[in-house]
């Protein structure tokens, strides 16, 4: 029933469950919801983890390790970045669709907008030379050194009504795992046929009403346990859902072809990892700056990007996977609004314009332009020899990744913690390249054994 005690925007949505086995089939529903779960595919993974660590329950979490990543790099000491903006930029990646999600009916995404800021002393010089802009307003102006803190508000030049990403006059089928299809009777007579339902009469109509919350709720439970409509309808008293899979990491044959062709002349890095000497549990590893900048770059990379182009749709949270593939499937003109739209959800790129030349994945940047008084800025480059850390020290990186700089109470901590004795302890050495960074990347979206999956997978004295 429609909320009338609030004011607050909602979404409805029909949900059609099986009486019988408690399960939601499948759901109607319209643009308005379509476009939030498409605009997914756009948001860094730091941005996900961003949104997601802001819902209420906490008794599970989605993205693996991520969480732990993200908390790292906001607990990261500022002077080990190459410059003062590194930090920032890496916690605040950009989404290229920011523009067009602020027109999503629901806001889920509750990012800042972007601030531009100038050089000032520059600007009111006129100097020609420095046209560059940063994104937080504590980098140092090239030309004089000084602070570039004049804000400069940017123009948004999306201002669509209706559909964001899809037309806002079509009706969708979305099943239990986040496949989306434009609404027929023959599709949906084909997918209850699929299901093996034969019988309609089994079969409920309920309207479900979601504010900003519950669709959090929704999407944390797609990315992290799979049937979210079927859990967000009969919480925890399904015991159906108890027995149901969560599905496996799958297998390192996914890739598409042509990170088949990099993975051979990838540049590598090594890692230090200890293991327990009797039982082979891995219990830290030691790396250098190179190691540390690869995993906070994996947090600009957008979701879409990395279901789709890294792991060609086979990414184990298949609900994204079900996403990605409906968006490539969908026909742009009828149902998807352009094929620029269309490309903004499905192309690869990288978060980042500037990312560490220590990112070991095969995708590029996208760069930014901003208009100030009609002349064309550039984001000014906030690296060092293209390092976003300095090369200084070792890092401590714990299996779940949590990371940090090194130092001889964290290892006493640690071994105390796997209550292990000194003689039980052995070192090894492993590379890192881009078949394991991708490796890494998949467990790291589903599992709390992140550097375990590279070390199964190559180990060398
Ligand atoms: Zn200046």
């Amino acid at each position: 029933m429609a909320d009338t005690t609030t004011n607050k925007t909602k979404i409805s949505i029909k949900v059609f469950v099986d009486k019988e086995k408690r399960r939601v089939v499948y759901a109607e529903a319209d643009h308005s919801f379509v476009d939030i779960l498409f605009s997914l595919m756009t948001l860094p993974l730091g941005t996900i983890v961003k949104m997601l660590g802001k819902h209420a329950d906490t008794t599970f979490e989605a993205l693996g390790s991520l969480n732990n990543l993200y908390q790292s790099l906001k607990d990261f000491p500022e002077s080990y970045f190459a410059t003062e903006e590194c930090k920032f930029m890496l916690l605040n990646p950009r989404s290229l669709s920011y523009d067009h999600c602020k027109n999503l009916k629901l806001k889920i995404d509750d990012t800042d907008p972007v601030k531009y800021f100038i050089c000032g002393t520059c600007w009111s010089k006129s100097y020609s030379t420095s046209l560059y802009f940063s994104i937080c307003n504590k980098a140092k102006c090239r030309t004089c050194g000084g602070l570039m803190n004049s804000p400069h508000s940017s123009k948004s030049n999306v201002c669509l009504g209706g559909g964001v990403f899809v037309s806002d006059i079509a009706n969708f089928i979305v099943t239990d795992d986040f496949s989306v299809m434009p609404y027929s009777t023959v599709g949906l007579l084909r997918l209850l046929t699929d299901l093996g339902i034969n019988d309609t009469s089994h079969l409920e109509e309920k309207k479900i009403d979601m504010g900003s919350e519950q669709m959090l709720y929704l999407l944390k439970i797609a990315l992290s346990r799979g049937f979210p409509f079927t859990r967000l309808i009969f919480h925890k008293n399904n015991p159906l859902l108890a027995g149901l899979a969560v599905p496996g990491l799958g297998s390192a044959s996914d890739q598409p072809d042509f990170i088949k062709k990099e993975i051979s002349t990838s540049s590598k890095m090594v890692l230090e990892v200890c293991l327990q000497k009797s039982t082979g549990k891995l219990l830290f590893a030691e790396a250098k700056e190179d190691f540390v900048e690869f995993l906070f770059g994996i947090l600009s990379i957008p979701l879409g990007t990395v279901v789709g182009t890294l792991m060609n749709g086979t990414s184990s949270i298949s609900c994204m996977d079900n996403v990605l593939k409906s968006i490539s499937n969908m026909s742009v003109g009828r149902y998807l609004k352009s094929q620029d739209l269309k490309n903004m959800l499905v192309t690869p790129h990288f978060g980042q314009e500037y990312y560490s030349k220590n990112q070991l994945f095969p995708i590029k940047g996208t760069l930014t332009t901003q208009s100030v008084s009609d002349y064309p800025y550039q984001l000014k480059d906030p690296r060092l020899n293209s390092q976003l850390l300095r090369q200084c020290s070792m890092f401590f990186v714990t299996n779940d990744l949590v990371i940090s700089p090194s130092s001889s109470q964290l290892a006493m901590k640690t071994l105390e913690k796997f209550q292990v004795t000194l003689n039980d302890i052995e070192k090894y050495e492993i590379s890192i390249g881009l078949e394991e960074g991708l490796r890494l990347l998949k467990a790291s979206l589903r599992s709390s054994l992140t550097l375990t999956s590279i070390l199964e997978h190559q180990l060398k004295r």
